[in-house]
């Protein structure tokens, strides 16, 4: 690739970043490298560098670069979906190796920590990350990660990034972000001391809900070859279209968080003021425990937003029924807006007592507001709400 653009602000390094111009052809787009295998002038020398596609591909290569820019890091490293990373990430350990994490983590990375590394002999301790003592009482000697999602999922409660860097490092271990709700346009934990951060690039980073993908991004050269050395053994990698379609979803990160954050911001202070919703999760509205350290540590507040109905279970299942333009879907962070009931749906598998004391209220429902013009957006609110107030007298 000539013409490399590595330079300049966030949105210039969004469309640029390790993509220049071909040097054969001229085309602008990089190209989807659809080859397994390389041409090689002599065994042992490959012609361009590359000789095998699980290894890496000219396509992936850009999407990693491009990534690593964007989080201000020197290296990324990309996966077929965001738990394949994760999976690389725990593939360091060993057994009697020890993992502190948040303990309101995304269900899936919950599930491949205790279901499937915990087999493996890797301990896992799970805190509550806002408070920074109950971290530091949970870290051993034989903690290698601290692994944190901020905000989290579904409550959006945010972790003091820098906070955790501080407690990860006098122990001896690394801390890793999730940073998939926030994305490297609002949250950079890199330079909040953090050593590295994971992305499920299937959200906001892809940002079209048209592919799978996954990314852990970092500093540290020999973290990278060993990180490099499982990505290859264990081949969970994507292929270069997928990698394409990222690279296509990051040249617009910028103004899609923009839009993404103020819509949310705009239905978030809607929603507070309804009679129906007992209470509004978003990091940018006052009324949010962490609203100074939101402000601290975050560019913007994202485009996830929960909120409590007062009629309980049935009442969030009779709003997001009723929802027109918010499609009703799991999976968040394309353009397009999605609601979801987390009692009945991405946290259903959490025994209900369990979850009351998490502080999941029984009429819990998430949206991710997408880009659509905000007025549709509240009036669909506005619809449900009615639909959901007949449906369920009592709320
Ligand atoms: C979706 C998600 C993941 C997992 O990513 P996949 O691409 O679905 O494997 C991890 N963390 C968070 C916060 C997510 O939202």
């Amino acid at each position: 690739m000539s013409n490399q653009h590595d330079q300049g602000r966030f949105e210039t390094r969004a469309i640029h970043a390790g993509q220049g111009h071909d040097p054969v052809t001229g085309a602008v787009m990089t190209p989807v490298y659809m080859t397994s295998t390389y041409a090689q002038r002599a065994p042992a020398e490959p012609i361009g560098g590359y000789e095998y596609s699980r290894t890496s591909n000219p396509t992936r290569t850009a999407l990693e670069n491009n990534l690593a820019s964007l989080e201000g890091g020197t290296f990324g490293l990309c996966f077929a979906s965001g738990l394949a990373a994760t999976s690389a990430l725990l593939n360091r350990l060993v057994p009697g190796d020890h993992v502190v994490a948040g303990d309101d983590l995304y269900g899936g990375t919950y599930r491949i920590f205790t279901k499937v590394f915990e087999r493996y002999g890797i301990e896992f301790s799970f805190v509550g990350t806002s408070d920074p003592e109950a971290v530091r009482g949970a870290m051993t000697e034989r903690t290698r990660y601290l692994y944190i999602e901020s905000p989290s999922n579904p409550l959006l409660r945010l972790t003091d990034i820098a906070a955790m860097s501080a407690i990860a490092h006098a122990g001896g271990a690394l801390l890793v972000v999730d940073n998939t709700f926030a994305t490297p346009y609002l949250q950079r934990p890199l330079e909040l001391g953090a050593d590295l951060v994971l992305h499920s690039l299937t959200k906001y980073l892809g940002g079209h809900s048209d592919v799978v993908g996954g990314a852990l991004i970092g500093r540290d050269p020999s973290l990278r070859e060993e990180l490099a050395f499982f990505q290859n053994s264990c081949g969970g990698t994507g292929g270069p279209l997928d990698a394409f379609l990222v690279l296509r979803g990051t040249k617009t990160l910028a103004v899609r968080m923009e839009r993404h954050c103020a819509n949310a911001l705009a239905l978030a202070e809607y929603l507070e003021g309804r009679p129906e919703v007992e209470r509004v999760h978003y990091p940018g509205l006052a009324s949010h425990p962490q609203h100074e350290l939101a402000r601290r540590q975050m560019h913007g507040f994202g485009g996830m937003v929960s909120f409590e109905l007062a009629g309980g279970v049935e009442a969030g299942n009779a709003f997001a029924s009723a929802t027109r333009i918010f499609t009703l879907a799991e999976s968040l962070g394309g353009v397009e807006s999605l609601v979801e009931t987390p009692p009945s749906m991405t946290h259903a598998s959490i025994p209900p007592e369990v979850r009351r004391a998490a502080g999941l209220a029984d009429g819990l429902v998430r949206l991710s507001v997408g880009i659509e013009h905000v007025d549709d957006l509240r009036a669909d609110l506005e619809q449900a709400l009615v639909a959901a107030r007949e449906a369920v007298p009592s709320a």
